[in-house]
């Protein structure tokens, strides 16, 4: 994706306010971001581990949602599965929901999906980092089918939200 800049992310939100989408925790190093590897930008809030975001570029528009992730029970070793990216973690995917855009979000509506704690899924799908031996299944599918395929996952949960 193309980079962006603080001011475009913060401007890209979709299911906060725009006093939260103002204040909330943006990464200061945006300019050394691997873009050319990155479908989305994810990010956790350092001051609130709940807390983390996303930005990403659908139909050549930048969209940003905020999320809360529910924080990993004790003892969560089992091997659960990204919905975005299909990457296998031991304890690494958490549970984001977003609150829905609009009326609905305003009456307390989220929408959830399993994903990479570190919302890292471009970077596990390219190879480019590596979540441990059986984390990626066996495939035949091209380097840029997987890339689609997570980007449609991706568009589908932001069509979710902002339904
Ligand atoms: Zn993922």
């Amino acid at each position: 994706m193309k980079p962006l800049t603080e001011s475009e992310i913060r401007g890209a939100f979709v299911n906060c306010s725009k006093g939260e989408a103002k204040r909330l925790h943006v990464p200061r190093d945006l300019a050394e971001r691997p873009w050319d590897d990155l479908d989305f930008l994810g990010w956790r809030d350092p001051q609130a581990p709940d807390r983390s975001y996303l930005v990403a570029e659908l139909d050549g528009r930048a969209v940003a949602l905020a999320l809360r992730s529910s924080s990993a029970a004790a003892g969560q070793a089992r091997l659960s599965m990204c919905s975005m990216c299909l990457t296998t973690h031991s304890g690494g995917v958490s549970l984001m929901v977003a609150a829905k855009t609009g009326k609905a979000g305003q009456q307390g509506n989220t929408v959830g999906a399993y994903m990479c704690s570190d919302l890292a899924c471009p970077l596990y799908v390219r190879g480019k980092k590596d979540a441990g031996i059986g984390a990626r299944l066996h495939e035949t599918l091209t380097l840029e089918e997987k890339i689609q395929r997570t980007v449609a996952n991706l568009a589908a949960f932001f069509a979710k939200v902002t339904a």
